[in-house]
């Protein structure tokens, strides 16, 4: 079957029902703008299967397009409209806030920090003020703060969930899309290639940074992730 879309990491097929999609997770992995890649065959089922256990545990949180697990690589989702922007909370100082604004990585940052993106190959993803989304005409102001305040209750329930097991949310990433009603919802997947996740006892990283700046074996890495999960 001909995916409707195919990204970097996932492929959406048609779903059973009008305005529902199958989420699909390819074994490929990229860093960098797409720069640096590799297929890593079980990376797909990895990602899939602790993104759905994170959609399951938000459920009652924030609503997402997140409908039920189909097979070990794919979900079913509610049909939306991705809003072209990276909403990122910053637990800890990591990763492009260090090089951006020369900061001490690790550094906390209390309350969390929200960043947008705005989402775009040529541009380089850049990163965009609440000011340019309205003027741009991505998202209302109305939005925006849906989204922050989405991005920061996910990142509540997340940060103690990982805590209870010895791992330290450092930041994520999310998406978010409108269903053909307007709604928003919390979409995309949220797994170890979306977000920072540190060793509570090490500061070891557990994440795609094992790829990005080649500390590890990738699968090794989710699949202890996957272990401490319970999948
Ligand atoms: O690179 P940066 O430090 O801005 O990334 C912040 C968080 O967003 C990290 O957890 C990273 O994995 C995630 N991210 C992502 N997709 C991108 C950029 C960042 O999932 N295109």
């Amino acid at each position: 079957m001909q995916p409707l879309y195919e990204g970097k990491a996932k492929q959406l097929f048609p779903g059973p029902q009008p305005d529902t999609v199958i989420v699909f997770f390819k074994d490929s992995v990229t860093a960098g703008d797409g720069k640096k890649r590799a297929t890593i065959s079980g990376k797909g089922e990895l990602a899939a299967q602790i993104s759905i256990k994170l959609f399951e545990l938000l459920k009652e949180t924030v609503p997402s397009h997140y409908m039920k697990q189909l097979d070990v690589r794919s979900f079913l989702a509610k049909r939306v409209e991705i809003v072209p922007l990276e909403v990122v909370v910053r637990n800890l100082a990591a990763g492009s806030i260090v090089k951006r604004l020369g900061l001490s990585r690790g550094q906390p940052f209390q309350p969390p920090l929200v960043e947008f993106f705005y989402k775009s190959d040529p541009l380089g993803d850049p990163l965009i003020c609440p000011t340019h989304i309205r003027a741009m005409g991505i998202a209302t102001d109305e939005e925006i703060s849906q989204m922050a305040d989405c991005a920061l209750r996910a990142n509540a329930l997340l940060r103690e969930y990982f805590a209870g097991l010895g791992l330290v949310l450092v930041d994520m990433k999310f998406e978010f899309g409108r269903t053909p009603l307007g709604e928003l919802l919390l979409a995309d997947e949220i797994s170890p290639d979306t977000m920072r996740l540190w060793d509570a006892r090490t500061n070891e990283s557990l994440d795609k940074d094992v790829f990005r700046e080649d500390k590890g074996d990738l699968l090794i890495t989710y699949r202890e992730v996957a272990r401490r999960m319970g999948l």
